[in-house]
């Protein structure tokens, strides 16, 4: 029982619990409620909730009265810290028995709640001095717990509408250091490497030791220019691949010095391998100086753009500046800035879009910026140069090799070097991570985004973006030439799509070059597709083009070299004036001319010569052998996103082999699903061709594990026969009984959207009365990590997904112990895929369905006592698709009843 004098006595605690939610009062009462009467405690604001916004889904209701979030009371007690967004993770986070029930958690939450007003009111008057300002500012913002916090902290007179917000203030500078040099060549021998591995692990398997055997290879030094020692190594889940590669890697790092970067797909993945780094560098300090994780810009809070954020919404009280505030003090928690870790409270984003402090568009203004120099981005890209490992991920390196320096290291004053030695963990990733990072898109998000970098926000004013303009203003006040290119290209750039153009575009009232070509590549893909109103996205052949569109076509691609001329001359001229200025230029102004440089390059030289070749070719009627183009209508929940035209490489390892592989001096690509396995036999020709191996002029070295997990003992595999997959109740009435059969723990792939929410609707009810909750992707109001937090959390959850949320779910033990499939996961039938097809083969389709299922069939069974079943519901699964599945594992074509008892019997 609570005491009934606590402040939050005329709470009530909300938990959904379809259909409904379960609450409890201040007393510690709890009962079910109805939908209607939950949503009415929520819409009052008298609702204590963990997680405003995925309750409101839950509620099935939209904005509401500012409530009792629990998550914010964390985040503003306990900075920094990783949570999982729910009762169960709060309780987690302060060391209370987990509930294991609705009503318990919700009870959970008071209990939660008054333990953090307690720690606050605990902590020491240093402690409460530094945080009452900001606890006053999020009061009278409207911040439900700010008065709570006030009372516990201590009220103060108020000095400035910000105070509490200006986190910035304190945070240390970052120091330049010479550059690191070039990384040297000293070979890695595979008793070094073995010396190494025994040094991490205790009693390593033999598998362990031949697979660090194996990618040694890739450390030796490099005979040949041009041609790198390329490793190609399988090793099935289970092998320890980890601490397999980071053997020879570290010792190759500690003799050659930086110059290694270990890249992975997923996020997870890099979390993992962070956290095996320990084995290396236990001491955290040496860790966080030696191992260095680095991401794309996007994923780093930018100062500036929060500071003008605060700003603003001191104007605006409101939910934004009590996210703002949070957000303070996570900046506050000693965090590097990844507003993508696992300590950024990202819940938050559904109050403040997380693209208004990032540095998304282009807009950094380096050297002239008055956080550059505690700036986190900076920092980072200063310590990965530094450091002997860097942690990345495939996007990166790819942009970094694709020359986009915007996305990258834009910043220095040298463009980043080549890095020499490569582990590409998730190796079976390349192709697609290569396939965008090497694509063309001339869209209308793309050509308003370069409109308004080139001349500032026309419409309204919300962020501090300000264009060409007023940018390089004093950088060229006494340089008329270069004022006149910027003029030019000022107002070249207003043939660009603008703010507003979809409407204008599918409304047929398009302004100038940009939105007309937009406007008729929208009616040439609704011409051509059979459901013009179709929810998913849009596509069509461009040719043969409509004399309109071919108009269009020639008109935009002059408008766009109009617009390049201008911007290559004025980062010319700004060149010229720093060689000029050399002995007099001040280093923070050579900094900010040569950003400013190499922005105008990025669009003059790569960005806009891209976009006119593009058109030039269309107009031209040439079909390039190499890529693949189309127009495209981009729908994201049934309504429109962007219109565009598409440019992709037909087979992006060409790229990928001469930007990345040929220029290293080493690579290690590994992962347990490198090769295809058809009927015939393993397949290391797949892997060559999806990897960019076979591009290269010396052969790689190939080798291959097998897991030592016992599939006949862990594992089953169920095709099931008799379900009527294309009705929405026989498909879901399967999901249900399958998950009821496994008691939970399970995870639903689906090939459609549609498929999943139709399924949702209906087994959210029956499973939630037999005690299983269910999260999905595309419902509930989560971002697919924190989903994943969840279910991994409640070992009897179970998470619907799309096909693609497989590569995101790593939950070793019993939380994952059943995969169900909807179909057999087909690759979609778009104009790229057809062109691979006819390309690589009609095995391709093949190739592609068996890795999605090994790579699906590599969740389950994360460890040596973990069992688990894979079911694909669709009785026609070829049997030549069935030599993904690691050969010891049992596979039945059976009827649904026959599976639902033995996938009972095999779990029990
Ligand atoms: S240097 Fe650039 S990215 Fe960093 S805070 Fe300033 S504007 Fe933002």
């Amino acid at each position: 029982m609570l005491p009934a004098s606590q402040p939050l006595s005329d709470l009530t605690a909300l938990v959904p619990a379809p259909p409904g939610a379960a609450a409890c009062n201040g007393a510690g009462h709890c009962r079910r409620l109805s939908l209607k009467e939950a949503r009415e405690i929520f819409q009052s604001g008298r609702a204590l909730v963990a997680h405003a916004a995925f309750v409101a889904g839950r509620m099935k209701t939209g904005a509401t009265r500012p409530l009792h979030d629990v998550l914010e009371l964390f985040a503003f007690i306990r900075p920094g810290r990783p949570l999982i967004p729910s009762a169960l993770g709060l309780a987690r986070a302060l060391g209370l028995e987990l509930p294991q029930t609705p009503e318990a958690s919700s009870r959970a939450l008071f209990e939660v709640s008054l333990r953090l007003l307690d720690e606050a009111h605990d902590l020491p008057a240093e402690a409460k001095a530094r945080l009452a300002p900001l606890a006053g500012t999020l009061s009278r913002a409207g911040w439900r717990w700010g008065p709570l916090l006030e009372r516990a902290l201590g009220e103060v007179r108020q000095g400035s509408p910000i105070a509490g917000l200006e986190a910035w203030r304190g945070l240390p500078h970052w120091e330049d250091e010479a550059l690191a040099g070039t990384p040297g060549s000293l070979p890695v021998t595979t008793s070094e490497a073995r010396a190494r591995l025994n040094a991490l692990v205790d009693r390593p398997r033999p598998e362990q030791e031949a697979y660090s055997d194996a990618a040694t290879y890739a450390f030796g030094p490099r005979e040949e220019s041009g041609a790198p020692k390329i490793a190609l190594v399988e090793a099935g889940t289970g092998t320890g691949k980890t601490l397999g590669y980071l053997a020879p890697a570290s010792v190759w790092a500690e003799k050659n010095g930086p110059g290694l970067w270990i890249s992975t797909y997923t996020r997870n993945l890099q979390r993992q391998i962070v956290q095996e780094i320990a084995h290396l560098y236990p001491d955290p300090d040496e860790r966080a100086e030696k191992a260095v994780v680095r991401k794309g810009r996007e994923n780093y809070l930018c100062l500036l753009n929060f500071e003008e954020a605060a700003k603003r919404t001191a104007l605006a009280p409101g939910q934004r500046s009590v996210a703002l505030g949070l957000i303070a003090r996570w900046i506050s928690s000693n965090t590097d800035g990844d507003i993508s870790g696992a300590g950024f409270p990202a819940f938050l984003a559904a109050s403040l879009p997380l693209s208004e402090i990032t540095d998304r568009r282009g807009e950094c203004i380096y050297a002239a910026c008055p956080h550059y120099r505690i700036c986190f981005i900076e920092r980072a890209i200063r310590r990965a140069r530094h450091a002997p490992i860097v942690i990345a991920n495939h996007a990166l390196v790819i942009a970094q090799a694709a020359g986009d320096w915007l996305a990258t290291d834009q910043t220095s004053d040298t463009p980043p070097e080549r890095r020499l030695r490569y582990v590409f963990d998730e190796g079976h990733h390349l192709f697609d991570a290569a396939d965008s990072g090497f694509a063309a898109t001339l869209s209308g998000r793309e050509m308003a985004e370069l409109r308004r970098w080139i001349r500032g926000p026309e419409a309204r004013a919300r962020t501090r973006m300000r264009g060409l303009e007023e940018r390089l203003r004093d950088l060229i006040a006494d340089h008329e030439e270069a004022q006149h290119a910027l003029e030019d290209a000022v107002q070249a750039a207003g043939s660009l799509a603008g703010e507003g153009w979809m409407a204008r575009v599918t409304g047929g009232s398009p302004r100038g070059p940009g939105e007309i070509f937009l406007a008729e590549t929208y009616n040439h893909v609704r011409a051509r597709s059979d459901d013009r109103d179709s929810f998913y996205t849009l596509e069509a052949e461009p040719h043969p083009l409509g004399p309109d569109t071919l108009r269009a076509v020639a008109e935009l691609s002059r408008s766009l070299k109009r617009i390049a001329q201008p911007l290559a001359q004025l980062a010319k001229l700004l060149r010229q004036a720093m060689d000029e200025k050399s002995a007099t230029l001040e280093p923070y102004t050579r900094a900010r001319l040569e950003a400013a440089a190499r922005g105008l390059d990025r669009r003059a030289r790569l960005v806009l010569p891209a976009w006119t070749e593009m058109l030039d070719t269309l107009e031209a009627g040439e079909i390039s052998d190499d890529f693949t183009d189309w127009f495209e209508i981009s729908r994201e929940d049934g309504r429109n996103a962007d219109i565009g035209f598409e440019r992709h490489w037909i087979d992006p390892t060409v790229p990928l082999a001469a930007e990345i592989l040929e220029p290293a001096h080493g690579a290690l690509i590994t992962s347990a699903t490198l090769r295809d396995a058809s009927l015939e036999g393993e397949d290391w020709q797949s892997a060559e061709v999806r990897t960019g191996a076979l591009h290269l002029p010396q052969p790689p070295r190939r080798a291959s594990f097998g897991s030592p997990f016992r599939y006949e003992r862990q594992a089953r595999i169920f095709i099931v026969k008799d379900v009527a997959r294309r009705d929405p109740d026989g498909l879901a009435g399967a999901m249900r009984e399958l998950f009821l059969a496994s008691g939970g723990g399970a995870l639903g792939l689906f090939t459609a959207v549609k498929n999943l929410r139709d399924t949702e609707a209906r087994i959210a009810q029956p499973l939630a009365d037999a005690g299983i909750p269910l999260y999905a992707q595309h419902v509930d109001r989560l971002d697919t990590g924190a989903l994943v937090d969840l279910f991994r959390a409640e070992e009897n959850a179970c998470l619907l997904g799309t096909d693609a949320l497989r590569d995101g779910v790593d939950v070793p033990g019993r939380s994952l112990r059943l995969v169900v499939f909807d179909k057999v996961p087909w690759p979609k039938p778009t104009i790229l895929h057809k062109a691979r097809r006819i390309r690589f083969g009609r095995s391709y389709d093949d190739l592609l369905t068996r890795l999605r299922l090994k790579q699906a069939f590599g969740r389950l069974v994360r460890g040596p006592e973990d069992r688990g079943c894979f079911v694909i519901l669709e009785g026609a699964t070829p049997s030549r698709l069935l030599a993904a599945f690691p050969e010891a594992a049992p596979v039945k074509r059976c009827g649904l009843a026959e599976a639902i008892g033995d996938i009972r019997d095999f779990l029990a």
